[in-house]
Parts: structure tokens; sequence; C-alpha cells
């Protein structure tokens, strides 16, 4: 006998004695089975309360917070990244239809079957690809006289460069030519050989193959923030131009490749047999957009957009997983009748800057009503592998021209922009208190960065749509091979996703008090960016920059507040209701901003 049939038996023995004990008082038994029956559905009846609590300003951050779980939108990202993603091939496409698959189980309805009274409706938009599709099927790099591999597409999945052409069948065998200075492809005779060369195989692909007729070319530039020499095996994807012509290909080498390809070169003579396998084949291009129709201003909406392409766990299959997750609870509270947005909201999902641009500009009239478009691009990263942290790039504002104090560029990178391109809106100061609100909640570091543009943001700022970028930077598997699921947090995606809606549910459903709010909020911004930034001058005159030149920044800021609140007029229609507040709020930056000023030219 087993030790667990002996313990059954004792159970029941057990049981059978506490039988016999009720047996005593049969209506004690029946008046406790009584309460007991009350007691469960008092219970029952609180807790289906409590899980259909409305949305309000006082409870949205604790609701989210509680039903954001992170789990669709990292099983979402997880089936995703397993596929190497450009427009029209196997991965995005398969990523389009997983997106529409997950949206139907959440309660959206196929647009064209969908009647008025559908709240949650989606479609796919269909259009012919002009530039036939691409994707990697298999690839090997030896060098000749050595038994293993270079490199090989088992695990280096970002070797072969986008838009290369399958060598034949067999491979190619050709000799290396190492060029230092690639600007004389020309003066070189490389025909049939390859060209090695420590720069993007793009730059070099019309004097290396069509020019020089070389059998195809092998490159190395790893930029420094990937940490080459810490992560060797990573590589970065690169591509070279469509050419139906000459039909060839390009290699991209990890760091660890690239030295031992040089060391074999420093030898003598070598030569390296390649073998790549590639599809080209003409697509269509798709697009998914699932729309939370407004109640009350259908018209008006906030876009929330992820692009699927490129070949990444964290770039970007996490803003494809986030935005899901996003648009699937959001259908949960309206079904739950827990939320009902006035504004429509909108999440898109395609071709990076090509799906959002074209979604700004070819209905004139929904353009015109877009209030504010988010990209979500990166948004999953365990900062703990990958570094950096998170960050909203602002729209365009005078840190973009000035950076200084605790403005930082991304190792991205960012152009110095100019006065006329600034963007004052009440955006940027409204998203960085809800997700520092957050930070302070989750023990979770959000930082901001200067605009850089390089997203699905651009197309809505070129459009004057208010928009920023909710990403991270720096990683250091930045589009390399290394970028896949073990590099993303759940956690961050819950945060992210969080902070995200309780932002969107705010705006979607902002009135007079909610913009009075945002005004107030914007207000402690100004006043606490123009006290940093007259720290700041002060320094600067200390080092002997001009006087003119700090007041030209004080300024500048001044401007963009003072706009920036004109803008909460926006939120509601009847504007006149806050322009009183507006005026105040505007009086007050100008005499901080003139005091500044007095005290920058006494220093001086
Ligand atoms: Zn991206």
């Amino acid at each position: 006998m087993s030790f667990t049939d002996n313990f059954i038996k004792k159970q029941k023995l057990t049981l059978s004695a506490k039988r016999a004990i009720f047996s005593i008082s049969k209506y004690e038994v029946m008046f406790k089975k009584l309460i007991l029956f009350l007691l469960i559905s008092i219970l029952f009846i609180n807790c289906k309360n409590a899980s259909i609590t409305v949305l309000s300003s006082s409870n949205v951050a604790d609701i989210i917070n509680n039903e954001f779980t992170g789990d669709l939108a990292f099983n979402t990202a997880s089936f995703v990244e397993k596929y190497w993603r450009v427009v029209g091939n196997t991965g995005f496409n398969k990523s389009i239809y997983k997106i529409a698959e997950e949206l139907e189980k959440s309660g959206f309805v196929l647009e064209e079957n969908a009647t008025e009274n559908d709240i949650l409706t989606y479609r796919i938009e269909n259009r012919p690809l002009k530039n036939p599709t691409w994707e990697s099927v298999n690839a090997i790099v030896k060098i000749e006289g050595k038994n293993d591999t270079l490199l090989q597409h088992a695990t280096n999945r970002n070797m072969i460069a986008l838009n290369s052409y399958s060598t034949p069948k067999d491979g190619v065998s050709a000799e290396v030519i190492y060029v230092r200075d690639f600007e004389k492809i020309a003066d070189l005779d490389v025909k049939g050989k390859i060209v090695f060369a420590e720069t993007s195989p793009y730059g070099i692909y019309k004097s290396a193959i069509i020019e020089g007729k070389a059998a195809g070319i092998i490159t190395y530039n790893n930029p420094s923030y990937l940490q080459p020499e810490k992560n060797t095996t990573s590589i970065q994807f690169r591509s070279i131009p469509i050419d139906t012509v000459n039909k060839s290909w390009a290699i991209a080498m990890s760091f660890a490749a690239k030295e031992r390809l040089k060391a074999s070169l420093e030898k003598g003579k070598t030569t390296l047999k390649v073998r790549v396998k590639t599809n080209i084949y003409s697509s269509e291009e798709l697009t998914i957009v699932a729309d939370i129709k407004g109640s009350e201003m259908p018209g008006e909406r906030l876009v929330f957009s992820a692009h699927i392409q490129e070949p990444g766990a964290n770039d970007n299959a996490t803003g494809v997983g986030l935005a899901l997750e996003m648009a699937s609870l959001t259908a949960k509270f309206i079904k739950q009748q827990q939320y009902e947005p006035k504004r429509t909201l909108t999440f898109l999902w395609g071709d990076e800057i090509i799906s959002t641009q074209r979604y700004v500009q070819e209905d004139s009239i929904r353009a015109k009503y877009i209030k504010w478009g988010i990209s979500l691009d990166m948004v999953g990263e365990d900062t703990e592998k990958t570094g950096g942290t998170f960050l909203i790039e602002k729209m365009p504002d005078p840190s973009a021209i000035w950076t200084r104090g605790n403005d930082k560029h991304t190792e991205w990178g960012g152009s110095k922009m100019k006065l006329e391109q600034m963007k004052p809106h009440y955006l940027n100061d409204f998203l960085i208190d809800k997700f520092k609100q957050q930070g302070k909640r989750a023990n979770w570091i959000v930082g901001t960065n200067p605009f850089e543009g390089g997203s699905d943001h651009v197309p809505f700022l070129r459009q004057n749509i208010p928009s920023v970028l909710f990403w991270h930077f720096t990683d250091q598997f930045y589009h390399t091979d290394n970028d896949r699921i073990d590099k993303v947090s759940k956690t961050t995606l819950k945060n992210v996703g969080t902070t995200a809606l309780i932002a969107a549910y705010t705006l979607l459903n902002a009135d007079k008090k909610v913009a009075k709010s945002i005004l107030l909020n914007l207000e402690t911004a100004a006043v606490s960016r123009l006290n940093e930034e007259f720290k700041q001058s002060k320094i600067a005159i200390n080092n002997g920059d001009s006087l003119s030149t700090q007041i030209e920044i004080i300024t500048a800021w001044k401007d963009w507040y003072q706009k920036s609140f004109t803008t909460t007029s926006g939120l509601f229609s009847d504007e006149k209701v806050i322009n009183n507040d507006i005026e105040k709020s505007q009086k007050l930056i100008d005499s901080i901003s003139s005091v500044i000023i007095k005290e920058l030219q006494k220093k001086n």
C-alpha cells in the first residue's frame, strides 16, 4: 500500500466522523449552509462590482495598473520576432494576420461586416507593392582551407544584406580583396573578387558590383555603441540597392568574423566560399488599422502606431505587441461598460513611416482631425541587458537647439534645429508628467530626449499634428541579430502600455476640467524649465558664453511655453472658457523670464 492510499483513507475517516457530528443537528447545518450561501453571494456581487468599476480620473491609474499584464504584448512580440520582417514578406504578413486574429478575439469586427453600432472595428488595407519583397533563407561563409564556418545563417540571421540575391546553389568561391580606401575602388581590379571593406555595403555597391563587376561584397561597420568588442557575435543588419540586373549579394560580418578574416588576409591570399539563399518575389503591402469609435467626437482621434518591419524583438516586435494589448484591454473596458472614449482611439500597424505618412495624408478630412500621434518603437526593453532607459522623444522644443543641462541627445543622434522648426504644445509635458508618476509608482526610470526623428512620429509632425516617440536608447543590440526575445522585459511592456493608456484615456475624454489641469501642469513645467535654464545660463556666462545667446535661449523657452499654453484650448469646443487662465499663465512666464534676463544682465 502506498502512502497516498493510506492518506486518502485517513481523510475519508475524518470526513465521516465530521458527518456524524453534523447529523446531530440537521437544522443547525441547514442554517449554517444558508449563512454560507448568503456570504458567498455577497462576496460574489462585491467582486463583480469591483471588476466593473467605471474608470475615473481618480481610479484610472490603479485599474490599468491592475489589468495591464504585459502578457499579450509579450506573447505577440515572441510570435513576431521569430520572423525577419520586411514589407510584403512572410513574417510581415503573418504578423498582420496574427494581429487580426487577436483583435477578433477581443471583440473587434471587420469593418466591412460592421454596423453603425459597432464601436470596435478593424480593417486590413491591401495595396500593390512597387518593389519585390525579400526574405533570407540560408547562408554560409567559409574561409577556404578551414573546416569550420566563418559565419552561418543559423546563428547570424542578419548576415545577408537586405535585397541580396542567391548565389548559385553550390556557392561562389572567390578571392577576397581588402579595400582600405573604399573611395578608390574604381582604381582597383575587383572583377570576380569579393570586395571586403569596413563600411556599409550600400555605399560601395555601385563601384564594387555595377562598375567593378565584383563577385560580391563582405563588410563590417558595427558602430561603437553596440560595443562590438564585447558583443563579438552581433551583426547589425545592412542592405544593398535592389539590382535586378546584376543580382548580386553582400554579407555583413560580426566583429569576431571580421577579426578572423583580417588575420587570414594578413597571412596571405584568402579565398572565401559563400553560399546565399534568399527569396525575392512580388507581393502586396498590408496595413492593419483598428478603430475604437469615440462616442461624442468620433472624428477627433489619437493614433498609436507600431511598425512591423525590421527584424528585431525590441525593434519592433515589442511595439506591435504593446499596441495590441492596449487595443485589447480598451476593448475589454468598453465591453464591460467601464470606459467610453469620447474621441476615437486608433491603432495602426504597418511599414514604418510609409503607413503613417499615408495615414496623415490620404484622407484630408480624417487627417484634419487627428489630434495626437504616438509612435511605439522599441518599447519593451530589458534595460539591464540592453542598456539605456525608456525615453519620450519630445516634440521639437528649444532643447533641440540648445541641448544642455539635463537634456541630452541619444547616440542615435539629432541635428541642431532652428527656431522656426519648434512645435510648441502641451503634449510633451503632459506625457512626461504621466510617465514620471508611473516611474515613481513602479520604481521605473523614465527619461526624455530632444527631437531626433527616424520613426513614425515624423509624418505626424510634418503635418503639424502633435506627436512623440516612446522608445529606448542606447540599446547595445539595436538592429543586430542579438535583438531577440530574451532582451524583452514584460515589466517594461507593462509600464509603457499602462501609462500610454492612462494618458490616452485622459486625452480622449478631455474636457474643460482636464484642460485646466493640463494647463496648470504646463505652467509648473514652464517655471521649472525657466529656473533650470537660468542656472545653465549663469554657468554658460561664467564659462565665457555671450549674454545675447543666453537671452535668446531664455526668450525661446518663454515663447515656446507661451504658445504651448494656448494649445490647451484645443481640448474642448468652447475656447473662451480657458482664455483667461491661459493669459494668466502667459503673464507669469513673461514676468519670470524678464526677471531672469535682468539678473543675467547684472551678472554680465
Ligand atoms: Zn524601429
